[in-house]
């Protein structure tokens, strides 16, 4: 059993008081490799803003649960390398499935899980969440909750359709499970394809697609629920098409690619939203910097010539989101 608190980790308590207060959101960026983690560390030490690093059930399997954990404990000394005194970094479980795997990060050193039981029946998942909140709060790790399910594909969540989350079911399932935030759905989507172009409008001018606006009454309607409550919103990465036109230029095909327009995300980290979840954004600022070194410099075979850029461009999306988009910079 490893306690978070002694590997320099923090869990959201503090962290979502202060962001649902002041108005702005903490972001949680996913992380697989080195790169990524060094990016995100990077960009949190320079804006000084807390930071929530995700680990899937992908990222689990692909490289390995115990690995990643030393990597968060890592990031903590590389912060305080960077100059950032007393780092604000959370490591969290991201759509924990089972008790047991949340237990698992539990006791290994994670501050935070998620326990994704919005798949259930309501009862269900009200069961499976009360007993993972149970287990965590001993150890004073923080659970987030999920009510309500979104569209789309990333890593092991998957769904046809959303469903809304449901405003009257909010204050019965946050009493009886005593999560500490709860994960809603309001229209945002897993993946770098988050609408079918007929859901969205095409516009004159540019010739993109435009996403449906979120349901900004179902948030205001929770949030009368719930007054002052952390709310979280998955899949909300906003697919910059600069990065989706770099991709194709360069020998990529991603067609119809879409994402939720920052200036909506402005407007939910304003609100009791106090983390978003940002992961295929960075997915597509890493692929465009390598197909572009592939494409431009054909004979480059060292990994640091295009992993370096990739990381580059990366640590530019993540100041990027933290100042325009979520406010969380000087925070920490
Ligand atoms: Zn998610």
């Amino acid at each position: 059993m490893i306690n978070y608190k002694d590997l320099g980790l923090v869990n959201t308590r503090e962290m979502f008081k202060k962001a649902v207060d002041g108005g702005y959101a903490i972001p949680a960026f996913n992380f697989n490799n080195m790169e990524q983690l060094q990016a995100i560390v990077m960009a949190a030490a320079e804006t000084k803003s807390p930071v929530i690093l995700q680990v899937s059930k992908g990222a689990r399997q692909y490289a390995n649960q115990t690995l990643l954990r030393y990597m968060a404990e890592g990031a903590v000394a590389y912060a305080k390398e960077l100059g950032w005194e007393n780092p604000q970094i959370v490591l969290h479980l991201d759509h924990g499935d089972a008790f047991e795997t949340c237990k698992s990060c539990i006791d290994m050193g994670f501050s935070s899980v998620m326990i994704d039981g919005s798949h259930l029946p309501y009862e269900e998942n009200v069961a499976l969440t009360k007993k993972v909140v149970e287990y965590a709060h001993q150890f004073d790790v923080t659970v987030e909750g999920e009510l309500g399910v979104l569209a789309g594909v990333e890593d092991e969540v998957s769904a046809a359709e959303s469903h809304y989350t449901k405003p009257e079911e909010v204050v019965d399932f946050v009493t009886k499970t005593g999560c500490d935030s709860l994960a809603i759905s309001i229209g945002t989507s897993h993946g770098a394809f988050k609408f079918t172009p007929e859901q969205c409008t095409l516009d004159p001018q540019t010739g993109r697609l435009v996403p449906p606006p979120l349901a900004f009454d179902v948030l205001a309607a929770i949030e009368e629920q719930l007054p002052g409550f952390p709310i979280v919103l998955h899949g909300s990465s906003s697919v910059p098409q600069d990065e989706v036109d770099t991709i194709n230029k360069f020998g990529g095909a991603l067609k119809a690619a879409v994402g939720i327009p920052e200036e909506q995300l402005r407007k939910a980290a304003k609100s009791a939203v106090c983390k978003i979840n940002i992961d295929s954004d960075s997915r597509l600022a890493m692929t465009a910097a390598v197909r572009e070194v592939f494409a431009n410099k054909p004979a480059e075979f060292d990994p640091r010539k295009y992993l370096g850029p990739a990381r580059d461009n990366m640590k530019k999306l993540y100041i990027h989101k933290i100042k325009e988009v979520l406010g969380s910079d000087n925070k920490a």
